[in-house]
């Protein structure tokens, strides 16, 4: 049975000047309409054109948030939530106008449960922030996305980092969240449980749902405890096929790594001119291990082995602080060592993920595309679960250009899925990646989540024309 497509939305004009008039008059000040900063809560990061909302409200608790929810949803007027706006799909845009819920001012902590290893904190704390929180409890939390990103928008992106091969995305890290739903019904779904087989899992519908369903208002998350010790090194390959061979068997050995990460060769370079280092400029993979100091010790010892068996090497790792410190800055500089391969430009920051045993084959054939495309593209992967990342630096206003690296863009998706993959491992799909989603999950797949939309969001007042959006269909 085909669900009929989710209302189709418009803007609204008579409902958007009500919405503004009625949010005014309760919220004072806190409700912002000026030109630059509606810009600036629209999409910014890529060539995905700018759609500013008409309002961005700064609600302070859940209450707020439900009020302004139900003045949105009485007046048919979208609501867009908001973290720090770091999504690269084009997530944050308002393409049929409406009112922005950022949530900055929702950051506060909750609680910290030591014993249990959890904590629940408000959706505008990033996640430096809640490290920074935490220093003192020994406890921290691992999901690290490149920009220091909010919990709320991490949640909602299901984002991931170079971390999640040892301990997981959001989807795994998320134990439970409080969200104002489309008619301004607050929900927790779920308890502080470690596992439940009470009902629906509404958690994992929640988390990855790209404020298309509800916004999230509170997140209970789990904490880990700082490992006693931890090495880490860079470890050059003759060849990005040497360098997924020795991910795979690494994984198969069952060694814990922490962090796995390949860099190419073009990204080495990158890297080599931003942090003046000077790393072999060949594909490398720059690895973590946790663990107690013998554990950590044996770790390395045996990567460097299996890197060995595959002409890769040598490993050169470190227990020091300061080491290690320095090589992951330059790993988490590499969207700004980008731009020393072409300065004046801006990048495009686009993920896929196929199945590790296919990521050699997808990266070879993606830096041949690149190479006859023209583009100047370096890559970068979370590589311990086949997630890759292509920077794509480019001139944001030439049309040519932007033509060039859709085409290029369009079959790397289209590579992935091939390969059994995803369009995207952590990034989302916003609005870049829609025209893929039915392409991966299949007609009924998307017909079923348009179900739950409507079902959930019969007015499609929640970020509209996002993941299965319907603006203009
Ligand atoms: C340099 C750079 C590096 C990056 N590296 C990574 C990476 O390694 N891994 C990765 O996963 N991502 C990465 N990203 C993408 C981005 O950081 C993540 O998608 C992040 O999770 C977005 O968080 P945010 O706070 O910026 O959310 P925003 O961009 O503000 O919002 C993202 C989406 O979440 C929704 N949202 C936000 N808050 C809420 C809420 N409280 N309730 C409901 N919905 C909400 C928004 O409506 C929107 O749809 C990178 C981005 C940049 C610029």
């Amino acid at each position: 049975m085909a669900v009929a497509a989710v209302a189709k939305i418009e803007r609204n004009e008579s409902g958007i000047s009500r919405v503004l008039e009625q949010l005014g008059a309760r919220f004072g000040e806190r409700l912002q309409t000026g030109q630059s900063l509606r810009e600036q809560h629209g999409h910014t990061t890529t060539y995905i054109p700018n759609q500013a909302p008409d309002g961005v409200l700064f609600p302070e608790n859940l209450e707020e948030v439900q009020e302004a929810v139900r003045i949105c949803a009485e007046h048919r007027v979208p609501v867009i939530p908001f973290g720090v706006g770091s999504s690269l799909e084009g997530h944050v845009n308002a393409p049929a106008g409406g009112i922005c819920l950022d949530m900055a001012r929702m950051n506060r902590v909750l609680a910290v449960n030591q014993e249990d290893l959890d904590c629940t904190v408000e959706p505008g704390i990033t996640r430096e922030e809640l490290n920074h929180y935490l220093r003192d409890t020994g406890l921290f939390f691992p999901i690290d996305p490149g920009a220091n990103a909010s919990l709320g928008g991490m949640a909602a992106t299901r984002a991931s980092g170079t971390n999640a091969v040892r301990y997981g995305t959001m989807r795994e890290n998320v134990l439970s969240v409080t969200a104002v739903m489309a008619d301004g019904r607050a929900v927790t779904t779920a308890r502080r449980a470690r596992k439940s087989s009470a009902g629906y899992d509404l958690t994992r519908l929640l988390v990855g749902s790209e404020g298309t369903l509800g916004v999230i208002c509170a997140l209970t998350l789990k904490l880990y405890g700082i490992p006693q010790a931890i090495s880490g090194g860079v470890c050059p390959f003759p060849s990005v096929e040497a360098a997924c061979q020795a991910v795979i068997t690494t994984i198969q050995m069952g060694i814990p790594v922490a962090r796995m990460e390949l860099v190419n060769a073009l990204g080495m370079q990158a890297i080599n001119r931003y942090s003046k280092l000077d790393y072999p400029e060949t594909p490398c993979l720059f690895l973590e291990f946790h663990g107690t100091d013998a554990g950590v010790a044996e770790q390395a010892q045996m990567f460097g082995e299996i890197a060995g068996e595959f002409s890769g090497g040598p490993f050169n790792w470190a227990r020091e602080a300061e080491e290690r410190q320095k090589l992951w800055k330059a790993r988490h500089d590499f969207y700004w060592a980008g731009f020393t391969l072409r300065p004046g430009t801006k990048a495009l920051a686009t993920d896929v993920c196929v199945p590790i045993s296919r990521l050699a084959e997808c990266i070879v054939e993606t830096e041949a595309d690149i190479a006859e495309t023209g583009l100047i593209a370096p890559i970068v992967g979370h590589v311990g679960d086949g997630n890759f990342h292509v920077t794509v630096l480019m001139d944001m206003e030439d049309r040519e250009e932007i033509a060039r690296a859709e085409g290029f863009v369009s079959r790397l998706n289209r590579r992935a899925l091939a390969m059994e993959g995803t369009c995207t491992g952590e990034h989302g799909i916003g609005q870049g990646k829609m025209r893929y989603l039915e392409e991966e999950h299949g007609a009924e797949g998307v017909d079923v989540m348009r179900a739950i939309k409507k079902a959930l969001d019969p007015l499609n007042i929640m970020n509209p024309g996002k993941i299965i959006g319907i603006v203009g269909e």
